[in-house]
């Protein structure tokens, strides 16, 4: 008798464990940046399991039944997790290190990457090229930490474009060579003609991707494509939009110049990454369009490893239009996505911080902060159907995904505080998960 009470009892708890509601944290004494306001507000905010239940103006009654774990921010500036619009979570080593590298060995440190990137405050990443279908699945289900991935998969490139990473010597596929060594790790399509692109594109929708990505014109680490170089006509770029829209997402392009800009914006691209030597009328254009600007500046800093002889010049044409092309940024009221793009290992990624710091001559630090958040959410949500994380991203709202950062220092006087996270970043929560709290060690 006494051992069926013992399991009944032990039915019922089970049943009310399961019908309890999931772990709670309530942030006292924060100081809020929500990713829109321009003057952060004392308040506090409830986490319930992955989403933010409620914000508060000044302190929050709660009802003693969540019994909430309870973090003193200590007046610090809480923040949504940061959002990098441009990545590459694949590009651990460099190209040439990569064609003897075993899979097991990359696949390692791509988890480290994107563990390291999580800890610098990036709980969201957009990758606009490389083969991560696997990471991405790997952090989706908790099995290693690391950002929210929203990815394209396979860049599509003309022969003798951005993507095309073969040697001089090496003939094309369609003269029955082999392929080329991006296109065999599933980081390139080399795809000519409507037909091609049309397939190259369905492909990575296929797979799963948020967006498709396409190489428009020249750039610094290819060997055979001035920046000048428009790639792709418009009957090409056309048809890789038209997939997209099937799929009711969007196609962003890699393009530099004017020209390919343009002919890209009237394809109907939705963004443009780099762009850095675009003229004012261009970036008007864009504004007028509602077409984003995801650009990059501080993988400009310092060329690659690996980067050659032929690229350095295009390395030196962007550093140099780096200056003018962010003033006509901030007259054109374009919408300024914010990316890093370091490539080819991880101790360049290391510097992904750095950005928000050269962001900050040509913007107060609380726009480089709203890029870096709500801005860039905005760009993530043009995924639409194809939006693998529907809800909201980048501010602290309620019903928002629990991404948050509480940061020691004022980045709002001085974003510099932001590039030593390791020492700046009191707490990382990613869909309400804690993967540091030093709250309570000031
Ligand atoms: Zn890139």
């Amino acid at each position: 008798m006494g051992k069926w009470l013992l399991t009944i009892v032990t039915a019922l708890w089970a049943a009310a464990a399961f019908a309890t509601e999931p772990a709670a944290i309530l942030i006292r004494h924060a100081l809020i940046f929500d990713g829109h306001v321009d003057t952060p507000y004392a308040g506090e905010v409830l986490v319930v399991g992955t989403l933010i239940r409620r914000v508060s103006h000044g302190a929050m009654p709660v009802e003693p039944s969540l019994h909430p774990e309870v973090i003193d921010a200590g007046g610090r500036l809480l923040t949504p997790g940061f959002i990098d619009a441009h990545v590459h979570m694949g590009s651990v080593l460099t190209s040439g290190e990569m064609a003897g590298a075993d899979p097991a060995y990359v696949a390692a440190l791509e988890f480290k990457g994107a563990q390291a990137a999580l800890m610098r405050g990036f709980t969201t990443q957009r990758d606009t090229g490389g083969a991560i279908w696997g990471l991405k699945r790997a952090i989706d289900e908790g099995l290693v930490p690391g950002p929210r991935v929203y990815l394209a998969g396979a860049v599509l490139s003309q022969t003798g474009g951005h993507g095309d990473d073969r040697a001089y010597e090496d003939v094309h596929k369609r003269l029955g060579g082999p392929l080329s060594p991006a296109e065999r790790r599933g980081e390139a399509v080399l795809a000519d003609g409507v037909p091609e692109v049309l397939a190259a594109a369905r492909e990575q929708l296929r797979k799963g991707a948020s967006f498709i990505k396409v190489m428009a014109s020249g750039g610094a680490g290819s060997e055979y494509d001035p920046l000048d170089v428009s790639e792709y006509t418009s009957e090409e770029l056309r048809a890789a939009v038209e997939v997209a829209a099937g799929f009711g997402t969007y196609v962003t392009v890699h393009s530099y110049n004017a020209t390919s800009t343009r002919r890209a914006i009237e394809a109907g691209v939705r963004c443009i990454e780099h762009g850095h030597l675009v003229d004012a009328a261009t970036l008007r254009l864009m504004a007028e369009r509602d077409v984003f600007l995801s650009t990059n500046l501080v993988v400009y800093e310092i060329a690659p490893p690996g980067t050659t002889p032929r690229q350095m010049p295009k390395f030196a044409q962007i550093q140099a239009a780096i200056d003018p092309m962010m003033k006509l940024v901030r007259a054109s009221h374009v919408k300024l996505a914010f990316g890093t793009d370091l490539v080819s290992g991880l101790e360049p990624q290391t510097r992904q911080n750095h950005e928000f710091v050269l962001r900050g001559k040509w913007f107060t630090p609380v726009e480089v902060l709203k890029q870096a958040t709500s801005v860039n959410a905005e760009l993530l949500a043009r995924s639409g159907a194809r939006n693998p994380y529907p809800g909201k991203l980048g501010v602290i709202e309620e019903g928002a995904y629990a991404d948050l950062l509480l940061i020691d220092g004022d980045p709002l006087q001085d974003l510099s505080v932001l590039e030593h996270p390791e020492a700046s970043l009191a707490l990382i929560m990613k869909d309400g998960r804690i993967y540091r709290d030093n709250t309570a060690q000031h």
